[in-house]
């Protein structure tokens, strides 16, 4: 019997579990089944150091279903990241597929998905969002602002829009979990791994309960490690903003030589110059965080500290 492996990362999400569970069962036995009843499921639920009933939830569930039902559970919060590559560990089906549970992934999908890797043939089947309804338009504009500035700058590149909502062959997740390193920026890295991959597009659904865990600033700081993981651009706008500061200064020198000869040399000027100073004073700083934050990265991976830590319980 072959399998499909869904991995399931949550974060205090006590209220979404049993109704995402039965939500994806559904698919499952009405239009998965009939068509590939070679194959079974298997539940990985990643219990990012809730603090609460998430983890009561699971094994609830798991004493209701113990063929397919397994879980998780982080001794704190280590980040969606981290729990998308627990779940991708743990997962032992020929094909996974990563869900978020609060349903804004529609599980109605996964047939589609299914028949992408099997009868057409991909190994990737990724899913992204039309349209970006219900949602502040400051963000979206920065979401836009974001796929652009690093699909300019970066090889890898970004479905705009992606979700990480996708299934894939095992292949492709041995790939993934080839990449050891310890700041994962998922979307950055299964774009990386290559593979042939087809996305679907559906509509942007509202979570079924509970709230968002990411506020404004998290995306951002999210962005902010997205570019920097997959791409070293930014270095290189230092030494380009640094030589045309000298160029422009150099040209600036021979301006005012040649004036004060022409014209004597009247003391006036020094906004001028305290604008000057400030702006390369300010630029200076701005390169420097750009290559602190590259140090900062590889000193967290020159720790090697795991991923995550799970706990069992006593
Ligand atoms: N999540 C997680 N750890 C975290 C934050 C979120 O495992 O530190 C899970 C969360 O439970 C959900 C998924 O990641 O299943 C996506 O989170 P959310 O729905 O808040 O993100 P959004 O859909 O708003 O991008
Ligand atoms: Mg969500």
């Amino acid at each position: 019997m072959k399998k499909i492996s869904i991995i399931v990362p949550c974060y205090n999400e006590q209220e979404l579990i049993q109704l995402f569970y039965e939500a994806v069962q559904k698919v499952y036995e009405t239009k998965i089944v009939p068509i590939w009843p070679q194959y079974g499921l298997e539940y990985w639920f990643i219990d990012d150091g809730s603090t609460d009933n998430t983890l009561a939830a699971f094994q609830q569930l798991a004493q209701q279903d113990l063929d397919q039902v397994h879980y998780v559970s982080f001794s704190r919060n280590f980040g969606k990241e981290a729990a998308l590559y627990a779940g991708l560990q743990h997962a032992t089906g020929d094909l996974v597929a990563v869900m978020y549970v609060d349903l804004q992934d529609p599980p109605t999908l996964l047939p589609q998905m299914i028949s992408g890797i099997l009868e057409e043939h991909y190994d990737v089947v990724g899913t992204k969002r039309t349209d970006r309804k219900g949602e502040p338009v400051i963000r979206s504009f920065f979401s836009n602002a974001f796929y652009g500035f690093i699909n300019a700058i970066s090889d890898t590149k970004i479905e705009r829009g992606a979700r990480d909502y996708r299934l894939m062959t095992r292949q492709v997740v041995d790939a993934v979990l080839n990449l050891p390193e310890y700041n994962r920026f998922s979307k950055g890295l299964f774009s990386w791994v290559g593979f042939k991959t087809k996305y679907l597009s559906y509509e942007n659904q509202d979570r079924a309960a509970g709230h968002t865990h990411w506020s404004f600033l998290d995306l951002v700081s999210y962005s902010i490690d997205g570019i920097i993981n997959f791409s070293d651009k930014p270095l290189a706008l230092a030494s380009f903003f640094g030589l045309a500061s000298f160029i422009i200064a150099v040209l600036a020198m021979i301006f005012i030589v040649v004036r004060a000869l022409i014209f004597g040399n009247p003391t006036v000027g020094w906004p001028s110059m305290v604008t000057i100073m400030l702006m390369l004073g300010g630029l200076q700083l701005f390169c420097l965080g750009i290559v602190g934050k590259y140090i900062s990265k590889a000193y967290l991976e020159t720790k090697h500290r795991p991923i995550y830590i799970s706990k069992t319980e006593k």
